[in-house]
């Protein structure tokens, strides 16, 4: 069993040098749509979105950075290191419907819940996932939710074919909201069906620090089609996550989960 328990509140690690010495051609400011642009973009480079600030009618992070257009879309270049893994063992594709007993989750964690396997049906995978509380006809494998201390998670890889049989979430989780909590527990899922951290080579990608999983005994295989994106915020499926998460898949997820299911 993998122990992925992870911190919120995560500081940001990219360092920015983009306010000084900013010689590029003079520009007027930036429209409305440019404005959205350039805070999305931010935003998926994994800045937390209250350390974006607009002033004056410019974009700025960590309150005295400020990020032209061009700037943001550079955010989003990416060096191609970093793609999405799974292990040797995956569930099974001629099964069908694993239950989710959630019956000891209650409150944010339960809506949570509900949400993350809303997330895995919504990609039509060859097998879906069910919430149950006891009763387990139709289920071709079950995975028990269960509750700790702390916050974050743990859970386990596949083996026989068939998923890892339960999870663990912590109940601080909660504090970080309903969003955060599924990013949470669709991450677990995703380890309990068979991925790998996607910066499983270099933790401190999410994290800020920290070094290489390695092996980890179960293997750690590219999967074909997902693209490259180390940043933070790239995938659900990073080692660490942040006090705000959307709780959804990035693409490259969507592409590494339909790629083996
Ligand atoms: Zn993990």
């Amino acid at each position: 069993m993998k122990n992925c328990r992870m911190f919120g509140a995560v500081a940001p690690i990219l360092v920015l040098s983009l306010a000084c010495g900013d010689t590029g051609p003079e520009q007027g400011p930036p429209s409305d749509d440019e404005i959205s642009e350039i805070i999305e973009n931010l935003v998926a480079a994994g800045f937390p979105e209250d350390d974006i600030q607009l002033y004056d009618g410019l974009v700025y992070v960590g309150r005295d950075a400020h990020v032209t257009l061009e700037a943001s879309r550079e955010m989003l270049e990416t060096d191609g290191e970093l793609e999405q893994y799974r292990t040797r063992n995956l569930v099974s594709r001629n099964l069908d419907t694993i239950c989710i007993d959630g019956r000891r989750f209650s409150g944010t964690l339960s809506t949570a819940l509900n949400w993350s396997i809303n997330n895995y049906n919504a990609l039509n995978l060859t097998f879906s996932m069910r919430r149950i509380s006891n009763n387990t006809s139709g289920c071709d494998a079950l995975i028990t939710a269960f509750t700790t201390s702390g916050s974050g998670g743990s859970a386990g890889f596949p083996s026989g074919g068939r998923p890892y049989f339960r999870f663990f979430i912590g109940t601080g989780t909660a504090q970080f909201g309903t969003n955060t909590t599924e990013h949470v527990i669709t991450h677990e899922l995703g380890h309990a069906v068979g991925l790998r951290h996607s910066d499983y080579f270099n933790r401190s990608i999410s994290c800020g620090s920290g070094g290489n999983e390695g092996d980890g005994g179960v293997g750690a295989i590219l999967i074909p089609g997902t693209p490259s994106g180390a940043t933070v915020g790239g995938s659900l499926m990073n080692s660490c996550f942040r006090s705000s998460e959307s709780g959804e898949f990035t693409s490259s997820d969507r592409t590494a989960l339909r790629t083996l299911y």
